[in-house]
């Protein structure tokens, strides 16, 4: 006998349009897409222009709404009156669909932050539904509640503060704050020495001091990089060595998660060691072919792009290599050149600039100086010749 739980499930799903286009749906237990959630995801990725990994995670929160509907025999489209019990089984119910009872008392399974993305997800979901007429009208009265914007600052009101509203969300959950999970300066040198290929040192070097996201790094063409102290010939104003970051669909994968291009400056650490792999790479003539930056030169298919998963990959032997117990993703690369700048003194619009943020709020993570940088800051402030000699 089939088993309730496995006649009703949804479940996410990646499609590949012919025209080489991704995205995430939802698929049910008959294996058919669910028409609203996919018009949804449709409209999140191609009309708003969110990037894959944004709509995948969007995917799994709608998939978790309507599993949660189904499995409690709750309309979709009203169920919305009971956000409050979907957040507690949110807590309390493992993903894959296990024989358990799980409920208050139990350990949660999501914590706060996993959570309060499933809600947006779900509001967005719904707030769309709403808009298509697929769902009620008074369900945006019951995810959101008209709140006036005296609790915004002065510049983010309007002129007339008395008659301004915004919609604040009804249901959320209160996030702890965590410190940035960051590779530390030690581990990413214990990486790159780690690394048996100038390849791998070029990896190694693009997350941990140009910043970029694992996209990014795999995304680049060989046409991205402006290294001369010049590239006026190349018709770029841009003074020093650096190097574009452009969102393009890629076989590979790779997509650059801003749609704003953006160019980061390079040391010379990363000159020279993009050189070096350019004469590693010119040992495979497979690779001549490929306008993109990194490619495989150790194994099949020689020449094809590295994926963004491949770096991955790479960072697990690097790690095993290196003796490092923990495990250190691309991203932690990518934090440890945010918090360095941020250590070294930079302003909160050159991080958010470097690391191609749309919002500051994003950068604002990095922003948590040491007792050390703060006694610095109040030092640097200039002391007039008076006030020194008034407290002789
Ligand atoms: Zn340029």
């Amino acid at each position: 006998m089939i088993k309730k739980e496995q006649r009703y499930n949804v479940r996410t799903f990646k499609v590949q349009l012919p025209s080489g286009g991704r995205y995430w749906t939802v698929l049910d237990s008959e294996l058919d897409v669910v028409p609203a959630a996919d018009r949804y995801l449709r409209e999140l990725r191609f009309g708003r222009d969110r990037a894959e990994s944004t709509v995948k995670s969007y995917a799994g929160g709608v998939v978790l709404f309507l599993r949660w509907c189904l499995r409690t025999g709750r309309d979709w489209t009203t169920a919305a009156t009971e956000m409050g019990l979907f957040m507690t089984w949110l807590k309390y119910t493992p993903a894959e669909d296990q024989d358990v009872v799980c409920g208050p008392g139990a350990t949660p399974v999501r914590g706060p932050k996993r959570i309060n993305r499933v809600l947006v997800a779900t509001r967005g979901f719904l707030t769309f539904a709403v808009a298509q007429g697929e769902a009620p009208q008074w369900v945006l009265g019951v995810l959101y509640e008209l709140a006036d914007d005296r609790d915004l600052p002065e510049v983010a009101r309007g002129e007339d503060a008395r008659l301004a509203h915004r919609l604040r969300a009804r249901h959320q959950l209160h996030e702890p704050e965590t410190a940035v999970d960051r590779a530390s300066d030690e581990e990413v040198v214990a990486l790159f020495i780690a690394c048996r290929s100038a390849r791998d040192r070029l990896i190694v070097l693009l997350l941990a001091r140009a910043g970029l996201r694992r996209g990014e790094v795999t995304g680049l063409r060989r046409s991205d990089l402006h290294l001369l102290p010049d590239s006026r010939s190349l018709g770029c104003e841009v003074q020093g060595a650096h190097l574009h970051i452009v969102r393009r669909e890629n076989s590979n994968g790779a997509w650059a998660k801003s749609r704003y291009t953006r160019w980061v400056p390079v040391d010379f650490l990363v000159v020279r060691s993009i050189d070096q792999y350019l004469l590693e790479r010119q040992d495979c003539p497979a690779a001549a072919e490929s306008d993109f930056l990194l490619v495989n030169l150790f194994q099949q298919p020689l020449g094809s792009p590295v994926t963004p998963d491949a770096l991955n990959e790479l960072f697990e032997i690097l790690c095993a290599r290196a003796g490092i117990t923990r495990s250190i993703t691309p991203h932690k690369c990518r934090h440890a050149f945010a918090s360095n700048l941020a250590d070294s003194g930079a302003a909160l619009d050159e991080i958010q600039k470097l690391l191609g943020h749309v919002s500051p709020s994003s950068s604002q993570i990095y922003l948590h100086p040491s007792k050390d940088r703060l006694r610095a800051a109040v030092e640097r402030v200039p002391t007039p010749r008076t006030l020194i000699e008034g407290v002789r």
